[in-house]
């Protein structure tokens, strides 16, 4: 690592860390990904370390309210699936009344966990 120069964040994922850095550029602050066992470490100069680490925390709080995550395990990996106006229909002819609560299926997959919005 350079001099005068900090971790700010460690990424698991190297897509992570790149949406991090990229983040950090569009704030105007340089940074740097530096690879390390099992991961990447995020790295910026001293004096930018207190704006980079507000932009990132902003981030997260913006991806927190933005994503929904599996209830079984909290993965934000799932399929969603909506039901489609066909489905509906069918539904409709076959059984006389619409059935099941509306909102799209969702799969989880990491776990399999299924449940509805
Ligand atoms: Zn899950």
């Amino acid at each position: 690592m350079p001099e005068n120069h900090v971790t700010i964040a460690t990424y698991d994922e190297v897509e992570h860390a790149n949406i991090a850095k990229a983040r950090l550029a569009s704030a105007g602050i340089d940074a740097v990904l530096v690879a390390v066992d099992g991961g990447k470490e995020l790295v910026v100069a001293n004096e930018d370390a207190v704006a980079a680490r507000g932009s990132l925390a902003d981030a997260r709080e913006a991806v927190a309210e933005d994503l929904d995550t599996c209830p079984a395990c909290g993965s934000v990996r799932f399929a969603e699936r909506r039901g489609g106006v066909l489905a509906a229909v069918l539904t409709i002819v076959l059984v006389g009344f619409p059935v099941g609560r509306s909102g799209p299926r969702r799969k989880c997959d990491d776990c399999g966990h299924a449940w509805r919005r």
